[in-house]
């Protein structure tokens, strides 16, 4: 049945001539015929139903009703009853007759009408999104096959995807049409920088571009596209501010196949995600490194498994006192033929995936198991354990951290949560309800990065947390930068106000702990301190820093080295 419709649709134009001419010869036809057999009184007439089915399937409402108009007086006061004696028909013969044509006739064409919106409707459907009624992903795939169809008359052209980077952010604030907002209105503004046909709908949160033709200018148009997503949107009069990036990908002068083109601009985009750029354009070094990301996903589970994760311990200090706040465990991977891989280049992924939490169950497992076993050797220090917004929004987090604790017989005390500014914004209200739990349970929570995100201020004096993490890049450039140097002062001031402690990480000189011991920071970490160390030599650390401490013991007079 299907390929019939296409054909017919396909068709449709050849269908209508052909009908339209055969309509006046099928009517004449059918006249003949009733004639001939003798008139009206014998069964020949309903030969007419023919001609007004075809005319309302092929023209609908309208042809179906004309053609059931025309059958009625045909077949009316020019058609006897009996030929062969004269007898007419009288009117009210042949008017009920012709109505009864008329309304067939309309029938037939209202369903085929009916049939005809419905299925120009599927057809829209599958080339548009129904919300923002922008073309979609199968158009726009539609469109590069075309457009790679034609290589040698196209010019080159570039297609850039876009997508929304603050969505969870954006929706637990004002709901989900926030984002068929931002998406609607990003596509008007690209629609008047580029030609309106070629803005294409491709994800909830991404929009996707075709800059065809040989337009000598398109990297002005990609930075005019990039400064129109910096402007605000409007939703529900107030004016929002939107976070984009951007991937592209100069198609030229071969287009590949429209998937390949996808693969290729989706790629630059997740770099471009990744890095936290406006607008990355692709390059080969992409999807090697694309590839490369996910095959590491693919290993990490087994990773855990054969022993190639572990934990490094880097100190935190208490200012005022010199003494060991505590440590923070950071996860390190020693591939067997990759060697070193940096958790900056997996943790991020597996975030995005549950693998975080076979991850997470590791490093807490690990983490508090060597708590107990300094503890063993007389060795009192409170660990720090990074943990993820799924993490938080998995249910039973909490429970299985209790569990953890009660299996290694380790105080609650002894345990740190660091949580980044960023994850307490994915769903707010669950992700403080779980916090509030493990605090009570006495676990300290600290807030990371801090800084860095937008607006956790309003929800700070809500979250139990005991510490905040100023983010390394503030320490980083206190000596080159005043403003860093507010934010720090601020940060601390702030934290003092809130009755918690201020940490600063990335403390890498001398100079940058004598400052903030300067203005009242509490807690520094950093490679100024010591670097992240595996097991045994952290502990070598801190056997000769307590060695040292023995020795040296005033406020600010740490012995590094
Ligand atoms: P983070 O939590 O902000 O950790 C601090 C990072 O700064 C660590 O990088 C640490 O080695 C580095 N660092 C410390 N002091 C200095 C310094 O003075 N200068 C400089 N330049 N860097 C310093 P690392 O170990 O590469 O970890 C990177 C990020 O990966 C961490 O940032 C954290 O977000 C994540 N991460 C590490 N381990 C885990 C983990 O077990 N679970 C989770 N969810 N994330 C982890
Ligand atoms: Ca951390
Ligand atoms: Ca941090």
């Amino acid at each position: 049945m299907k390929p019939l419709l296409e054909w017919i649709d396909r068709h449709r134009q050849i269908i209508r001539g052909v009908t339209g001419a055969l309509l006046p010869v099928a009517l004449g036809g059918v006249y003949a015929i009733v004639y001939m057999t003798g008139g009206i009184r014998f069964v020949y007439s309903h030969s007419m139903y023919l001609p007004i089915l075809l005319a309302g399937f092929v023209f609908g409402i309208k042809g179906g009703l004309l053609t059931g108009v025309l059958g009625g007086l045909v077949l009316g006061p020019w058609m006897p009853i009996n030929v062969s004696t004269g007898e007419m028909q009288n009117l009210a013969n042949w008017l009920y007759r012709a109505g009864f044509f008329t309304l067939v006739g309309f029938l037939s064409g209202a369903a085929s009408d009916g049939a005809r919106f419905y299925i120009d409707h599927l057809k829209w459907l599958s080339l548009h999104d129904s919300g923002s009624k922008l073309k979609n992903r199968n158009a726009l795939f539609d469109e590069l096959t075309r457009l790679a169809g034609r290589r040698n008359e196209s010019g080159p052209f570039v297609l850039a995807a876009v997508a929304l980077e603050n969505t969870m952010e954006l929706k637990s604030t004002f709901g989900v049409p926030v984002i068929e907002a931002a998406v609607q209105q990003l596509a008007v503004r690209y629609g008047e920088i580029v030609g309106e046909p070629t803005v294409y709908h491709t994800e909830t949160a991404q929009l996707a571009i075709v800059i065809a033709d040989s337009r000598q200018d398109v990297e002005r148009l990609l930075d005019a596209m990039i400064a129109a997503s910096q402007e605000p949107i409007l939703f529900s009069g107030i004016p929002i501010h939107i976070d984009s990036r951007m991937g592209t990908v100069a198609l030229t002068p071969e287009i590949p196949p429209a998937e390949v083109c996808l693969q290729k601009v989706e790629a630059a985009l997740t770099v471009a995600q990744d890095v936290a750029q406006d607008r990355v354009a692709y390059n080969p070094e992409i999807m090697r490194g694309t590839q490369d990301n996910l095959i590491i996903l693919g290993e990490l589970k087994e990773a855990i498994k054969s022993g190639q994760l572990s934990l490094h311990y880097q100190p935190k200090i208490d200012i005022p006192t010199g003494t060991i706040h505590g440590v923070e465990a950071l996860l390190r991977w020693q591939h067997p033929i990759r060697g070193n891989i940096p958790p900056g280049d997996f943790i991020r992924r597996a975030e995005q995936s549950t693998l975080i939490q076979t991850v997470t169950e590791f490093v807490m497992t690990e983490a508090v198991g060597q708590i107990a076993q300094w503890r063993k050797c007389g060795i009192d220090l409170r660990v720090a354990v990074n943990v993820s917004p799924r993490d938080l929004l998995r249910p039973g987090f909490s429970d299985f951290v209790i569990h953890v604790l009660e299996q290694f017989d380790v105080s609650p005390e002894l345990l740190e949560l660091e949580v980044t500014e960023g994850a307490l914004m994915t769903d707010m209200n669950q992700t403080i309800a779980e916090l509030i739990k493990l605090a009570d349970l006495k676990i300290i929570i600290s807030i990371d990065d801090f800084g860095t995100g937008y607006s956790s201020l309003q929800y700070l004096h809500k979250l139990p947390a005991s510490l905040i993490k100023i983010d390394q890049s503030f320490v980083r450039r206190l000596h080159e930068d005043v403003y860093a140097s507010s934010v720090l002062e601020a940060a601390v001031m702030l934290a003092h106000k809130l009755g918690i402690k201020a940490v600063a990480e990335g403390v890498e000189t001398a100079a940058a702990y004598e400052h903030l011991g300067a203005i009242g920071c509490d807690v520094a970490q950093g490679f100024f301190i010591c670097r992240p160390l595996p097991t045994s030599e952290f502990e070598s650390w801190y056997a000769t820093f307590r060695e040292s401490a023995g020795h040296c013991c005033s406020g600010t007079g740490l012995q590094i080295g």
